[in-house]
């Protein structure tokens, strides 16, 4: 069997046209659908994010206001800044680009977003309705993740998916969508014993570690769906996943680094923000 690349620039586009489709509607309708995104220090990987975000932003005709602070910005400032969004009406999403500096406690701050606001769904109220399988902002990393599995048209009920990584923005939520999806979900980590085997033995695999060529081809079930999340510069300095090139042939889908998770993840951001926005039009019960 071939192993099939899913195309992440493909869905990702689909998903910005259609968001763009209804921040047109929304604006018609009176709303400007708009993402604030606070940018703490002089991080040259955080603003070229950032830019990318901005440049979303105006591909799905959403506005998009960016806050810079300095770098040795202190967290009350950082909480007085986040307040005044917060009780701006004509922001509908905020996000905070991280890693933060070190002065700041980072968990304070994402908990200062208030929840209907929270399109990176990072605030301890979106991450616990995620587990209740409440309505929720999904982090937009899994839930890219997600529609890439979906697109392949495999069931997903009933399959063994294993995790590799266990972070608050990528791996834990990502084993609770597999989860609502019915999968049966294995969560790996750094003390994880045996982990080759428990890879070998997934239909669906989630490589999340931030480690080149860490999955190799040994950990791959033949027909597996592998979704690499890993973004990494390899030894020749080039763009890498965290699975190695034999290993994914041996799946029977997977996404390719770059032009796969990292687009959806953009593109699921624009989605979020749209759903917030529309969220405040229809008077929607708050998150
Ligand atoms: P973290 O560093 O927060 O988490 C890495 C995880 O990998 C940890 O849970 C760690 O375990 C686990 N791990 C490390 N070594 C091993 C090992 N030897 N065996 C098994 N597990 C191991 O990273 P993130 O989750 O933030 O990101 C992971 C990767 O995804 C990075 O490359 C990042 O750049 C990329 N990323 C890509 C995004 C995209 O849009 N495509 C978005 C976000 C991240 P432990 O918890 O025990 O330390």
């Amino acid at each position: 069997m071939t192993a099939q690349r899913i195309d992440g620039k493909l869905l990702a586009a689909g998903i910005k046209a259609r968001v763009r489709q209804q921040a047109d509607a929304l604006r018609a309708a009176g709303i400007r659908p708009c993402l604030a995104v606070v940018l703490v220090g002089e991080n040259p990987a955080s603003a070229v994010y950032v830019a990318g975000k901005e440049r979303d932003c105006a591909e799905c005709g959403i506005e998009s206001r960016l806050v810079r602070l300095p770098e040795d910005t202190t967290q009350s400032h950082l909480l007085g800044a986040l307040a005044e969004l917060a009780a701006d009406p004509s922001v509908h999403g905020i996000l905070v680009q991280l890693p933060l500096p070190a002065q700041i406690d980072p968990q304070q701050v994402i908990a200062a977003i208030p929840p209907e606001k929270d399109v990176d769904g990072f605030t301890p109220v979106n991450m616990g309705r995620l587990l209740l399988g409440q309505p929720c902002f999904v982090p937009c990393t899994p839930a890219g993740c997600l529609a890439m599995l979906q697109s392949t048209g495999l069931p997903i009920a009933g399959k063994r998916a294993v995790v590799v990584g266990r972070s608050n923005i990528v791996g834990k939520p990502m084993a609770a969508l597999l989860l609502a999806q019915n999968a049966t979900v294995t969560v790996c980590h750094s003390h994880t014993e045996g982990l080759a085997a428990i890879c070998a033995g997934a239909d669906i695999l989630v490589a999340a570690v931030g480690r080149p060529g860490f999955i190799t081809e040994e950990m791959i079930r033949p027909g597996a769906v592998v979704l690499d999340v890993g973004i990494n510069r390899g030894p020749d300095g080039r763009l890498c996943g965290d699975l190695d090139a034999p290993a994914a042939q041996k799946a029977a889908f997977y996404t390719p680094v770059p032009g796969g998770v990292g687009l959806m993840t953009r593109a699921m951001l624009m989605q979020n923000t749209l759903k917030a926005a529309a969220a405040q039009k229809g008077g929607a019960e708050p998150l």
